[in-house]
């Protein structure tokens, strides 16, 4: 077998540009009142429905304090777009005298349309219906060459989107009305800027207070799409779209899970952490966030002694899904079954994935680890752009995960025909 090539790090960090969102403060005029994103659908009913919260689930309700820009904690801070029912995705394609679209707008569009709908059909088991819509199906140009808005990686929230944004409603605002829409996609012609190779431009402003503001509202919750996440292995065509999800992510209140060194935190696990490659799913935890499980799928293992809990797989609809077992107010362990099947294609050993949750760290900083149930194995996977080690990291029937500081184990008791694994948690 060929050994596989040395893994470049395939997630340039954005965090930069998303932790000085705060910074921003400019307002944005239009002239009509025809421009501006609504607060009834973009702040009105918050981000999530987890609906009425048992009493039980409580102690599993984890947060972070109020210095954290986007938190894991539930239920998710207000301010973000609604990420269950109906989600009306403003969708435009811009482009700039020197990086004209090339040919047709609307094939940069079916770049990630409907593949990015689909996505999100399948991950939330039906409960978010996406719906992205080209009120202008032409490339809206911009009034100023792409180098005058100064847009680079890494720049502390670049002055430059000031006026990208500006220009973008101005531009757009006699076709759109900003109100019927909770949330912005912004698909700048792949020529813009430098490839994804080298610098991953694509970012989310979310939840943003101080986001421009267009006749009194705020463009609170924007994704935008540079290049092409193209990395010559032959998997564009069927993955590039997924920059996409892992943005909207953002825009539904999901933070980053890769940190500076890249995705090992989290591996392929959830599409915060790794959105080239192969596809893949969001972690149960995010589920929960997100609104696409019931509290009755959801089990706190707060008490002492020892329960037992069922687990059914995490891509199939149904069935209990998410155990937690809070290490504090803010931090705790959370487990669930992994398979191959919905989003998670390359899943290479199903089994019992355990990961900590800290709600006190920041995007980009690492919320989220995974534990490797066979460290320094090498992985399972010789799928292009999966972080190969955590591959293998779910827990099987007969291993046992062991915290001997919080005095926690998390033994994998059995595994049926039918796919459902039972797991027994011990609290001293
Ligand atoms: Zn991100």
């Amino acid at each position: 077998m060929q050994p596989q090539p040395p893994r470049r790090r395939i997630r340039p960090p954005r965090v930069a540009a998303l932790a000085s969102v705060t910074a921003l403060t400019f307002a944005l005029s239009t002239s009509a009142g025809t421009g501006h994103l609504s607060p009834s659908t973009t702040a009105g009913a918050g981000p999530i429905s987890l609906g009425r919260v048992p009493a039980a689930l409580g102690p599993c309700m984890i947060s972070g304090d109020g210095s954290i820009q986007m938190s894991e904690g539930v239920p998710t801070i207000s301010g973000y777009s609604r990420s269950t029912g109906t989600v009306h995705a403003l969708t435009l394609m811009v482009d700039f005298s020197d990086a004209p679209g090339p040919g047709n707008a609307m094939d940069r569009f079916h770049e990630f349309f409907p593949q990015t709908q689909k996505w999100f059909r399948t991950s939330s088991y039906g409960r978010l219906d996406y719906r992205p819509e080209t009120p202008i199906t032409h490339w809206l140009r911009m009034p100023k060459p792409f180098k005058a808005y100064g847009i680079e990686r890494g720049a502390p929230f670049d002055p430059g989107y000031r006026d990208l944004v500006q220009d973008i409603v101005a531009g757009a605002d006699p076709a759109v009305d900003f109100r019927s829409y909770d949330l912005l996609n912004v698909l700048v012609t792949p020529n813009a800027g430098p490839s994804a190779l080298d610098t991953v431009l694509s970012v989310t402003f979310a939840g943003n207070k101080d986001a421009p503001v267009a006749d009194g509202v705020p463009v609170a919750n924007a994704s935008f799409v540079y290049s092409r996440q193209d990395d010559g292995s032959g998997s564009y065509d069927r993955t590039g779209y997924r920059v996409l999800p892992h943005e909207n992510g953002h825009v539904f209140g999901l933070p980053d899970l890769y940190t500076q060194e890249g995705g090992g935190a989290v591996g392929h696990w959830d599409i915060m952490s790794e959105d080239w490659g192969a596809d893949n799913d969001l972690l149960g935890w995010h589920k929960w966030k997100l609104g696409w499980l019931d509290a009755s799928q959801v089990s706190c293992a707060a008490h002492r002694g020892t329960n037992e809990y069922e687990l059914t797989p995490l891509a199939r609809a149904g069935g209990p899904k998410l155990v937690f077992v809070p290490l504090s107010r803010r931090s705790g362990y959370a487990v669930e079954l992994r398979t191959r099947g919905g989003n998670d294609e390359a899943v290479c050993r199903p089994g019992v994935l355990i990961y900590r949750i800290d709600a006190s760290v920041d995007t980009g900083m690492g919320p989220v680890t995974v534990y490797d149930s066979r460290r320094d194995s090498g992985g399972c996977t010789r799928s292009p752009n999966v972080q190969a080690e955590l591959s293998d990291a779910p827990f099987v029937p007969g291993e046992v995960f062991k915290d001997p500081k919080h005095g926690i184990q998390i033994a994998i008791a059995s595994a049926d025909l039918s796919g459902h694994y039972r797991i027994r948690v011990t609290r001293q």
